[in-house]
């Protein structure tokens, strides 16, 4: 959770957001940017109105104590839907260009919010307003990343403890979630990826009862603790790898280098996304890697910026991002390397501390 004053601090930078898409106010319904911008850490049950650098958190009774814990602006407590109650603030301030997020709000929503609207005001659709200002994690957040990192990390140790031929591969991926907890994380950031064999050609795996047997097994763990998430792939071998799985795993693990060795402030994202596929391509196995080589991570799983091919956002010092090539080869298997990583002025850092040497167990 932010201290108040950077909670306030947040808010003051999203002012000079409104300016360019002329809004007046802005209504935030993604829980994520509601805890961005307040601290509030209810995963539902708030919207803020936020205009003249002002911000009114509504939210609904259950959560009377715990905003008043935890926010610093102005709460007002609803009776009824939240929106009906936030609509009476807004005709207050006609006329009036209100934006709302379009990916967070809901038909039935928008349309209580559009009855006895006053005839001039405006309600704006708009994207990726507060999700901007989150790609630059603060010194607050690098913390709670790096925790999250290593309390993943230290879950798959323990798990791996457990491991033997024959298990199911949803009982280990049990395991890594029962560890993950015992060790801080509040729930896997994501469904726990556990593919074995054939299995790992399939990049988002769910796992199943098929068993774990000797050979190849991928897995995909990521932990959120304190509402930040962390995001780790490392493949083991259940016995002795052969050469086509040595030459294989060898190949994305330069690939995965030379993308980290690519990252620093003021690098675009689709040249990071270049260095993996040359590589690969080296390999005769760039078209085997079938997705993007990474996305940015904090309080969701998945956030801006992207680091696919055509993604031209410049990184910047401070942008949590995960760099994660793969290959895919149905009949056989995938091997998929991934770390979190911390973009730096002059490069990066490799927030995960597990190692990426080829394993045997
Ligand atoms: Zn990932
Ligand atoms: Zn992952």
């Amino acid at each position: 959770m932010p201290t108040k004053s950077i909670a306030e601090q947040r808010r003051r930078n999203a002012t000079a957001l409104l300016e360019e898409p002329k809004l007046d106010a802005l209504l935030v319904s993604s829980p994520h940017n509601v805890r961005y911008l307040t601290g509030f850490t209810g995963s539902s049950g708030a919207v803020l109105l936020y205009r003249d650098g002002h911000a009114v958190l509504y939210t609904d009774p259950r959560y009377a104590v715990q905003s008043h814990q935890q926010v610093d602006c102005q709460v007002k407590i609803a009776k009824g839907p939240l929106v009906r109650s936030m609509q009476r603030d807004i005709r207050r301030c006609v006329p009036a260009r209100v934006g709302f997020e379009q990916d967070h709000l809901t038909v039935g929503q928008l349309e209580a919010l559009k009855k006895d609207l006053p005839m001039r005001a405006e309600l704006v659709p708009v994207t990726g307003i507060v999700e901007g200002l989150r790609m630059v994690k603060d010194a607050g957040e690098i913390a709670l990343i790096r925790a999250s990192v290593n309390t993943n990390s230290h879950a798959l140790e323990k798990a791996l403890k457990r491991l033997k031929p024959g298990i199911a591969e949803a009982e280990f991926a049990a395991e890594i979630d029962y560890q993950s907890r015992k060790l801080g994380a509040e729930a896997p950031a994501f469904d726990t990826i556990v593919a074995a064999g054939e299995r790992a050609a399939l990049p988002h795996a769910q796992p199943g009862a098929a068993k774990i047997l000797p050979g190849m097994l991928l897995i995909d763990m990521g932990a959120f603790q304190d509402g930040y998430a962390s995001d780790m792939t490392r493949m083991v071998y259940l016995g002795s790898a052969p050469p086509k799985y040595r030459r294989a795993y060898r190949a994305v693990l330069e690939a995965q280098s030379a993308a980290i060795d690519t990252v620093k402030a003021g690098a675009k994202t689709s040249a990071v996304d270049k260095a993996a596929r040359v590589v690969l391509q080296g390999y005769a196995l760039d078209r085997e890697f079938v997705h993007s080589t990474g996305h940015g991570l904090g309080l969701e799983i998945h956030e801006a910026p992207r680091l696919g091919r055509k993604d031209k956002t410049k990184l910047e010092a401070g942008m949590a991002i995960t760099i994660e090539p793969g290959i895919y080869m149905e009949g056989w298997g995938g091997i998929r390397i991934e770390d979190t990583v911390l973009v730096t002025q002059n490069g990066c850092e490799i927030l995960t501390p597990t190692s990426k040497e080829l394993r045997e167990i």
